[in-house]
């Protein structure tokens, strides 16, 4: 596995790879790996024969009030865990290097970056995009790997890559979660003990709607209504609650088979979303 910061030489090396016809994996993150990335390297390793990871905090996707400084970093641990899924490059740029002094490019997607996360982080999905199609065009894979895990920005990363014809299939891997249902994350290492669980409340209550859509509940403010006050009664705080559709991410009059039902809440300072397809 070659450890690569450079990017001149990431993309001599992938050329290299290229030309004997190999098939370029790729899975974009920010490090301190746990499970749920993991498994995104794993399918990425299955689906590919050169499999390159990047790990980069992105600086565009935080605004000024955000975790950026404090990100959660664990360099020695993730490369071991990368070797071990049998990766082959790890991408590993500095903030100069994606951004020098004299950058001015930016890549938005109009509506679907908007609206859920996008109404509480309206810069983020510029920023995600952004850096998404730069280590597109670096490292030039023919599949890349996101969770679902952060839903709404893999259906933005997908409608990029449609709207500007790129050669990239995005595959989709499924929300990998803690014993007691909590989703993976890095930043679930900022929650207090009482926190991490009053935070079991997100999947208790997606497992309620669909649980609840199962014996035939339709009406989506009901389900709202009710995952709020779940939410509520384990002192999170909810930043939103959708149900929408899940290509254009509008909300639906009825909930039915297909609709997202995405939440995003605060436990402490601590933001932490989640979601489920019905
Ligand atoms: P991040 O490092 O947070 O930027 O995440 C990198 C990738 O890992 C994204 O595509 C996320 O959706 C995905 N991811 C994060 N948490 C999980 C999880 N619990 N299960 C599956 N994928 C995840």
């Amino acid at each position: 596995m070659r450890l690569v910061k450079s990017i001149t030489e990431t993309k001599k090396i992938i050329k290299l790879e290229k030309n004997k016809g190999k098939i370029i994996g790729f899975v974009p993150t920010m490090g301190y790996l746990h499970k749920g990335h993991l498994s995104l390297v794993h399918i990425a390793r299955r689906k590919s024969e050169f499999l390159v990871v990047s790990i980069f905090v992105n600086p565009t996707q935080f605004s000024p009030d955000e975790d950026l400084k404090k990100y959660p970093r664990d360099m020695k641990r993730d490369l071991k865990s990368l070797k071990q899924e049998g990766t082959d490059l790890v991408f590993y740029p500095s903030v100069k290097q994606i951004y020098p002094s004299d950058y001015k490019t930016y890549v938005q997607i109009k509506d679907l970056s908007r609206l859920l996360c996008g109404v509480s982080r309206p810069h983020h999905f510029r920023g995600v995009t952004t850096v998404v199609l730069k280590l597109f065009n670096i490292i030039k894979p023919d599949i890349a790997v996101f969770g679902q895990k952060d839903y709404q920005q893999a259906v933005i990363i997908k409608r990029m890559v449609k709207d500007l014809c790129l050669n990239i299939k995005i595959l989709l891997g499924k929300i990998i979660r803690e014993k007691d249902g909590l989703a993976m994350s890095s930043r679930n290492i900022y929650l207090s003990t009482q926190q991490r669980e009053n935070a079991t409340v997100l999947y208790q209550s997606l497992k309620w709607v669909k649980w609840s859509f199962n014996d035939g509940l339709t009406n989506p403010k009901k389900a709202i209504k009710k995952i709020r006050v779940m939410i509520k009664q384990n002192s999170g705080k909810v930043d939103y609650i959708v149900a929408v559709n899940k290509n254009t991410l509008e909300p639906v009059k009825r909930l039915k088979k297909g609709t997202l039902i995405a939440l995003a809440a605060y436990f402490g300072k601590t933001r932490l979303i989640d979601n489920t397809i019905l």
